[in-house]
């Protein structure tokens, strides 16, 4: 079905917009609606495109508040791991809903996961209708037999994935260099540059994994990772922070791809990726929030405009990372790095925008709707993907409904880990 979205404005002045099959078919500042067609009055709302979220951990919404203020890996094995031990299929079952129903409120079409019980985030993102990649969490800590567990586990979820509904799309995920060994590195990336999948890791996040890489190996991690043979276009990573010059022209000549997570690095004190030197290296960038256990939250808007505000801090330039690229990175360019083509709104492309209310007090006045958008934000009212509208003016169907059920899962799960609150 098509619909006209009549009146709202755009960077270039006010616009009619016509979507039909998921896709714009038509933009102009004026369009005749045709019979049987759906109007959305759009007057005072600024159509922006929606935002694709290059790397998250989506069910750790359940685990927004319950560890903040403390070291990566300490924070990892006493607080997160023992709480994500009691977690069920159910649990990431609703704590991916409700995942789904903020990056809808916020804005977000678009979301590349790693988690447990991977059939579940799929499940969860079909039913809320909104782009998935996503890939299971693969652990193997040097263990042949639970490598061997893992593999079959990759195996089974790639098969099943191939009945999954074109929005969402398989990805092969390795936990990062310090978790997974080399043998079963170059196993996936085997398996993914096989299929014409992505290969998705975290890499380079912190200071002490880059040590602790020279320790064992006696290189960087994307020297360890370029002698293996697993970097290629295929390859998606996240974070990033540590990279040095030699790294950045290795990621750049494969081809491979950095998700910035910032407000993660940031209130993890993992450092700050050099934004500006990555670009100048050549290497293709996209931004994440990461899961809501480090970055508390989904909202790609802060995410965006935390990128600009630290990468002006690191390069000392306050031209760094405008507002336009900005915007750019945290829309079309991430989706890119996973081969999607959403985040403009342009002729041919899929219909993901968002309807953004210019009444907002932080949208007046309106001397340049991007910037207003990526450093001073406002209050998204309708979110489209591919054409379909997943929130009207400010409700999602069935949002009461997620909060109860993951409520419930967090209560659950308190009890077994024995939370103190
Ligand atoms: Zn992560």
């Amino acid at each position: 079905m098509s619909l006209v979205i009549r009146g709202a404005l755009l960077p270039e002045g006010k616009r009619d917009v016509r979507i039909d099959d998921g896709q714009f078919v038509a933009i102009a500042p004026s369009l005749d609606s045709c019979p049987g067609e759906e109007v959305l009055p759009a007057e005072g709302l600024a159509l922006l495109p929606s935002f694709a979220n290059g790397h998250t951990h989506a069910a750790m919404t359940l685990l927004r508040g319950y560890a903040d203020d403390m070291e990566l890996h300490s924070w990892l094995s006493t607080k997160i791991w023992p709480f994500e031990a009691h977690l069920t299929e159910e649990d990431v079952y609703w704590g991916t809903k409700l995942a789904c129903l903020e990056m809808i409120a916020t804005g977000t079409t678009f979301f590349v996961d790693m988690y447990w019980h991977a059939r579940a985030t799929v499940r969860a993102a079909v039913e809320m209708g909104l782009r998935a990649a996503v890939c299971g969490a693969f652990f193997d800590f040097g263990d042949a037999a639970r490598a061997a567990a893992m593999r079959r586990q990759v195996e089974e979820l790639y098969s099943q994935s191939r009945a999954d509904p074109a929005q969402v799309r398989f990805v092969v995920g390795a936990h990062a260099i310090y978790s997974v060994s080399a043998a079963s590195l170059q196993w996936l990336s085997d398996f993914a540059r096989d299929r014409g999948l992505i290969l998705h890791l975290h890499l380079s996040e912190t200071q002490k994994e880059v040590e602790d890489c020279l320790r064992a190996h006696g290189e960087r991690p994307v020297i360890y990772l370029d002698r293996l043979g697993v970097l290629g276009p295929h390859v998606v990573v996240a974070h990033g922070v540590w990279f040095d010059p030699r790294e950045r022209e290795t990621l750049a000549r494969h081809g491979v791809g950095v998700v910035h997570n910032p407000v993660s690095n940031l209130k993890l004190a993992s450092g700050a990726m050099d934004y500006v030197a990555l670009r100048q290296a050549g290497v293709r960038v996209g931004l994440g929030t990461d899961g809501c256990a480090s970055s508390n939250n989904l909202d790609m808007r802060e995410a965006m405009k935390t990128a600009s505000l630290l990468a002006k801090l690191v390069a000392r330039d306050p031209c760094a990372l405008p507002a336009a690229e900005a915007l750019a990175l945290a829309t079309r360019e991430t989706a890119a790095l996973y081969g999607l083509e959403m985040g403009e709104i342009a002729v041919g492309r899929p219909a993901d925008c968002i309807l953004v209310d210019l009444d907002s007090p932080s949208m007046v006045p309106a001397h340049n709707l991007v910037s207003n958008w990526v450093y001073s934000g406002g209050q998204v009212r309708f979110t489209l993907c591919g054409g379909r509208i997943l929130m009207r003016d400010g409700v999602v169907e069935g949002a009461a409904e997620i909060r109860a059920q993951a409520r419930r899962c967090v209560a659950r799960l308190c009890e077994l880990a024995q939370c103190t609150r």
